[in-house]
């Protein structure tokens, strides 16, 4: 009886996850998927029911190859064509309403990155739903975790939209893995695309042999206390002796120091890596809210008082912090000061590396 009765209540629940349907943006270079790609597979993988994955590019087949051996992707559906050249959102745009009218999915995620803000919005406009930004959880089909006031506050909202279009914090999910899986592949037609709007002309793009700064395990930033461009050249070999990625604060972007590529935070990029070395910065919040989840985060500053140091505080004692006072310890992990920090949380052995 009582099993007949779990049955009862369980069945709608299964039927609904099994009508869920959800596409995934897959963000890439034409040869190979950008990560946060992953991270917003495992957020569609939390939503329930199937996932396809659209990949939209030129030449883009090594990427659809490497996103096929993904495991949990129903379908990948390929539109290869020139008007994709620069992965331009305002043909972007049409191409995946169009998708979206053809099979009628209940969600489309994409990663919360330059190209997936600029995307789905439009998405979101073409389909008159509300996009939902920057999600940190799935709490449930219809409910979302997403950060506001900079990160200082959470928000759940459940959404009425029959379409939701949700852009995913790449730091809150955990990459799904590509390998297990054998997607089959479809080709959607690119379609009368809007070629007089605007027009891919060229980029410049920095080339780097470290990390890149979303992906890499050690982050060492710099901020206005770096003082000028130049002495970023000891954050980079630094970065090079320890294969980590150089990133930046607002304030040395704006003055010039550094490319605004390198930016982190509320406006720039969003990054958790197990180090974060932050030298100069204050920690203003507009900072904190690109870097706060970092598992262990160094500071380097010549203020006792800069709030960066309040971070541990939040925080509780699952996390390890080592703060400094410059210049009196080289920057390297499991270096420990002989300067105390002036609060009383600090001396507590657990909060030293
Ligand atoms: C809407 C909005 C969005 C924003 N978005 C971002 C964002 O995405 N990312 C971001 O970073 N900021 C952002 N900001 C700016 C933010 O408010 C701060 O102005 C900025 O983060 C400050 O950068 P900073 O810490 O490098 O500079 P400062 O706040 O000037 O701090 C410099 C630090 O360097 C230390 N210092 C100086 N000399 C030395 C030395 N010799 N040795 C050691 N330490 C030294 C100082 O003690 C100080 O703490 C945004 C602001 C707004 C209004």
């Amino acid at each position: 009886m009582q099993a007949a009765f779990r049955t009862f209540v369980r069945l709608p629940q299964a039927i609904g996850r099994r009508l869920q349907s959800t596409l995934v943006i897959a963000e890439h270079d034409n040869n190979n998927l950008t990560p946060i790609t992953l991270n917003a597979l495992s957020a569609a993988k939390k939503l329930g029911g199937d996932v396809s994955c659209l990949v939209a590019g030129s030449n883009c087949g090594s990427v659809v190859a490497e996103l096929s051996k993904a495991a949990g992707i129903s379908k990948i559906l390929v539109a290869d064509s020139e008007a994709f050249v620069g992965f331009l959102p305002e043909r972007l745009a049409p191409l995946v309403t169009a998708t979206q009218n053809q099979f009628k999915f209940t969600h489309i995620v994409a990663g919360a990155s330059a190209q997936g803000k600029s995307l789905l919005p439009r998405v979101a406009a073409k389909l008159d739903v509300s996009p939902i930004s920057d999600i940190i959880e799935v709490k449930a089909a219809d409910t979302f975790v997403r950060t506001i006031y900079a990160g200082n506050a959470l928000m759940t909202l459940k959404s009425k939209d029959p379409v939701k279009v949700i852009t995913v914090r790449g730091t809150s999910f955990e990459a799904a893995s590509v390998e297990g899986g054998s997607a089959a592949q479809e080709n959607v037609a690119a379609g009368n695309l809007p070629t007089d709007l605007s027009q891919f002309l060229g980029q410049e793009l920095s080339k780097s042999d470290r990390p890149e700064l979303t992906a890499a395990k050690t982050v060492i930033s710099g901020g206005r206390g770096m003082k000028n461009g130049e002495n970023f050249e000891m954050l980079y070999s630094l970065a090079d002796k320890l294969n980590a990625a150089v990133g930046a604060s607002r304030a040395a972007v704006d003055a010039g120091f550094v490319p605004n590529d390198m930016q982190i935070g509320q406006t720039g990029k969003i990054v958790a890596p197990e180090l974060y070395i932050a030298v100069g910065i204050s920690g203003a919040i507009q900072h904190l809210a690109g870097m706060k989840d970092s598992k262990t985060i160094v500071a380097i500053n010549k203020d006792p008082e800069a709030p960066i140091f309040q971070l541990h505080h939040d925080k509780g004692e699952d996390r390890t912090h080592t703060l400094m006072w410059w210049p009196h310890c080289c920057v390297i992990p499991n270096v420990r000061t002989e300067h105390t920090h002036s609060c009383g949380g600090c001396t507590a052995a657990s909060h030293w590396m």
